[in-house]
């Protein structure tokens, strides 16, 4: 998911209308925006895009200099309205509503004690818990209730939190997702990646800090926070797969990154061929390193059919296979007859990597050498991207060979993880260069429940 918040603005529905139109790419299946003029709260969301979901009306609408918003896909709770952020509630102090980017690892354990309490829950989003947390709190200030409340949640996630007239920005303890600050006119904004702030013509301030709580009123920015600091375990699939490559996460730009981990991999996997091509969008900075680190020439071998939504982000498998042809084209006069190196910067179930493969063939290609910017993706993400179960997860039990042989390439190999590190370049004194990979090692920065390390959760 992708949030965005203002603070102290006079066009703040506005701002966060372009910025969540910015993180589109985080999540399509719903968009939503919630502002307060400092007595009332102001909201509008519904499934679709962003700029499907809002209109000049709308954002006239909402009104007052504060703003939190949203685009959702879901990786815990069902694809549905009911469960669109931002939610919103009325509590015993007034208004209340939240944002998430993420994923709350002990929701399930938490909901499960508040209704026995006598908790009433409105959704099936993890999110809900926080409010009841908020709500149910004996603190006397709303700025320790929102403390005590984070110090329950244990998860990788960004939450903007808006109660009345103030503003929450929290960054789980080990800075799993990434969040930004940035400053426009004056105003304080927020956004899960930098490129948001370059649309609006923000100035980027910087990257939060794991464990860290800000709270913005009228008397502007106070920083907290609600776990000890400690080293970042940020997430790896970000710089390899997820955000935008003119986005900068701790000052490092994607695109760049991702260039590094192309020429790495050549480095570690060389294969002598005519052409380099990248599955469009995110693999070409990997394919463009690739191609500058061997001499290959990089080709534009495919194309990708601008109109059709990222395939990954719709939910059923169903669909996802009908998307991957919607998707993708070969370039034949570009392939036809030539040895070509494939560059992908993930194999998760491994059903695109097949089709690509296949359609490469079907187009002409001699040889197909399949080269992917990540090591083998063999564990369930628990912090907000959207993975399938163990079983689902095509590297999980199979060896490089087997699953060379199932994507029907003629040779292939993943970036290893020593090399993805030093390509993203993080600060090599701290653990996995304050990376979590996971989804790689099986090494999980939180402490996860007996059920998520058995089967493992969508
Ligand atoms: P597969 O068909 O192997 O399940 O999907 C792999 C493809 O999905 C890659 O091309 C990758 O770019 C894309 N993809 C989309 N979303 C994600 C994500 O959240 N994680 C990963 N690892 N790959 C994703
Ligand atoms: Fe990111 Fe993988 Fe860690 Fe999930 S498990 S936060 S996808 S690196
Ligand atoms: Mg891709």
């Amino acid at each position: 998911c992708g949030v965005f918040g203002v603070y102290g603005h006079s066009e703040a529905s506005a701002l966060s209308f372009y910025g969540l139109h910015a993180l589109q790419h985080r999540g399509e299946e719903s968009a939503g925006i919630c502002t307060s003029d400092g007595k009332n709260f102001y909201y509008h969301r519904d499934m679709g895009l962003v700029k499907e979901v809002f209109d000049n009306e709308r954002i006239k609408y909402l009104q007052g200099p504060a703003a939190i918003g949203h685009v959702r896909y879901s990786t815990s709770g069902a694809s549905k309205l009911q469960n669109a952020q931002p939610l919103v509630f009325k509590y015993k102090g007034g208004d209340l509503a939240i944002a998430t980017n993420g994923n709350i690892v002990n929701a399930p354990e938490i909901r499960a004690e508040l209704e026995e309490l006598g908790s009433i829950f409105q959704t099936t989003s993890d999110t809900e818990v926080v409010i009841h947390l908020i709500a149910r709190s004996k603190q006397k200030n709303i700025n320790d209730a929102v403390k005590e409340a984070l110090q329950r949640i244990v998860g990788g996630f960004a939450f903007l939190i808006l109660v009345n007239d103030r503003l929450f920005v929290a960054q789980d303890a080990h800075g799993l997702r990434p969040l930004a600050i940035g400053r426009l006119d004056g105003a304080y904004v927020f956004a899960s990646e930098t490129c948001a702030f370059e649309t609006i013509g923000a100035t980027y301030e910087r990257d939060l800090r794991p464990g860290e709580l800000l709270i913005i009123d009228e008397k502007g920015m106070t920083e907290d926070r609600f776990a000890p600091l400690q080293q970042r375990s940020l997430c790896a699939m970000e710089f390899i797969y997820f955000s935008r490559p003119d986005s900068d996460i701790d000052e490092i730009n994607l695109h760049s990154a991702r260039k590094r981990m192309g020429r790495q991999l050549a480095m570690e996997a060389f294969v002598d061929a005519d052409i380099v091509t990248g599955v469009p969008d995110s693999s070409i900075s990997a394919a463009i390193g690739f191609a500058e680190q061997t001499g290959i020439p990089y080709e534009l071998g495919m194309i990708k059919n601008r109109y059709t939504g990222r395939t990954f982000i719709q939910p059923s498998q169903e669909l996802r296979e009908r998307g991957v042809k919607m998707k993708l084209s070969a370039v034949r006069k570009v392939v036809e007859g030539k040895r070509v190196v494939m560059i992908d910067d993930s194999i998760v179930r491994g059903t695109t990597s097949l089709r690509i493969v296949n359609m490469l063939r079907e187009a002409g290609a001699k040889e197909v050498h399949v080269r992917i910017s990540s090591p083998p993706y063999k564990n369930p993400c628990f912090y907000g991207i959207d993975t399938p179960d163990r079983k689902d997860l095509i590297a999980h039990e199979r060896t490089v060979e087997e699953i060379r042989i199932a994507i029907n390439a003629d040779s292939l190999h993943f970036l290893t993880k020593e090399g993805l590190l030093e390509a993203i370049g993080r600060t090599p004194d701290e653990f996995n260069r304050g990376m979590c990979t996971a989804c790689f090692d099986n090494n999980y920065p939180t402490a996860l429940s007996e059920e998520m390390e058995a089967v493992g959760c969508g």
